[in-house]
């Protein structure tokens, strides 16, 4: 097989981002993708808004159109996608990268399905695959998710939201106005500060009012079939009637990817990879960084707006070498 300028590790916006800047500069690459296009996005709630506005989301200035300032998951779907078909970008779906090895000049990319050979390497994996569990008794049972969805299946159903930041703020929204029974555990005292300002005085609101539960200072301690145990700061139990819990306590980046690969921790406690900030570069010289993945545990530092730049960098630098 012939010897790649570059492999992209995923076909989220910022790898497809990548993926235009190697075109222009008539790089050889491919972008290998565990999923379907945008993964990350088709399985964020099917309802969600995102909190950029549409042109802060455009790669390449490619105008995003969308029919309010903020547009629909369905919308950002649609923008990626046609970008993706209309340049004829070179990615490979439902492919997943198992390993990135040196070998003598040059980098084995090995996949699910092939290996590839490539002087240089962007991972561009997000954080959207692993979530934070909570690591209690009964988190591994069918009624606990991870991920939220859609908010007719919990109509009528008793439901223990987990956490206070965006996600969960949706979520506990959505299955009440949907007739679902909410219920909230938050380990902070008051719901998250970064909550989208204009949503957040909505739940506060529902929570006065009584019509969302709040247990703050609370962390969940055992998950059973139909019950809950809960237990607050001051060690007071309390066991909840329930049918299901959505537990939205956040993502991670696959780091222990990042590890086999070779990539060095820049800061341990926030486990931040060590690049360098003008070329993103990591340690290993022809392996890169690309969007939200370069925050480690601070997730909520890089997003696309601030990260979309780094796909011009990296393929710059890729070009000048
Ligand atoms: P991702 O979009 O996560 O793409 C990474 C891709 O890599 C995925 O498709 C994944 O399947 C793939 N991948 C992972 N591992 C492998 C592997 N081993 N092999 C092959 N492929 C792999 N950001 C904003 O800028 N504005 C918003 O309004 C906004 N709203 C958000 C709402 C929600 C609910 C969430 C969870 C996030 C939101 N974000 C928002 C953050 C947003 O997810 C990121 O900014 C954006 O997805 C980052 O793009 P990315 O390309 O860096 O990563």
């Amino acid at each position: 097989k012939d010897l790649l300028d570059v492999v992209i590790i995923g076909a989220g916006p910022i790898g497809i981002a990548c993926a235009i800047e190697a075109q222009k500069r008539n790089l050889s690459y491919v972008v290998i993708e565990k999923g379907p296009l945008v993964n990350s996005l088709y399985n964020y709630p099917t309802n969600m808004t995102f909190f950029s506005s549409s042109e802060k989301l455009e790669i390449d200035q490619i105008p995003f159109i969308s029919k309010n300032a903020k547009p629909s998951k369905a919308e950002a779907l649609e923008y990626y996608r046609r970008i993706a078909t209309s340049k004829k970008l070179d990615i490979h779906l439902f492919e997943k990268v198992n390993s990135v090895k040196k070998s003598g000049d040059f980098y084995e990319v090995e996949t699910s399905k092939e290996t590839y050979s490539s002087k240089n390497v962007v991972i561009a994996t997000g954080f959207y695959d692993i979530p934070n569990y909570m690591n209690v008794k009964g988190e591994d049972l069918p009624k606990v998710y991870h991920y939220y969805n859609d908010p007719h299946y919990f109509s009528n159903q008793d439901v223990i939201v987990v956490g206070a930041s965006n996600s969960s703020v949706d979520a506990a929204l959505e299955v009440y106005r949907k007739g679902g029974r909410v219920s909230m555990v938050v380990r902070g005292k008051s719901i998250g500060e970064r909550v989208k300002y204009w949503v957040r005085p909505d739940i506060v609101n529902r929570i006065e009012e009584g019509s969302i539960n709040a247990y703050f200072n609370s962390i969940i301690t055992e998950i059973r079939e139909n019950e809950v145990d809960i237990e607050d700061e001051n060690g007071n139990k309390k066991t909840l009637k329930n049918d299901f819990v959505l537990a939205l306590t956040g993502y991670r980046p696959n780091f222990k990817f990042l590890e086999e690969v070779g990539i060095q921790l820049r800061d341990k406690e926030n486990k931040i990879p060590k690049y360098d900030p003008q070329t993103m570069e990591t340690n290993l010289k022809g392996v890169y960084l690309a969007g939200v993945i370069c925050g480690g545990l601070e997730t909520h530092k890089w997003f696309i707006e601030n990260s979309r730049i780094h796909a011009k960098m990296i393929m710059e630098n890729i070009s000048c070498n």
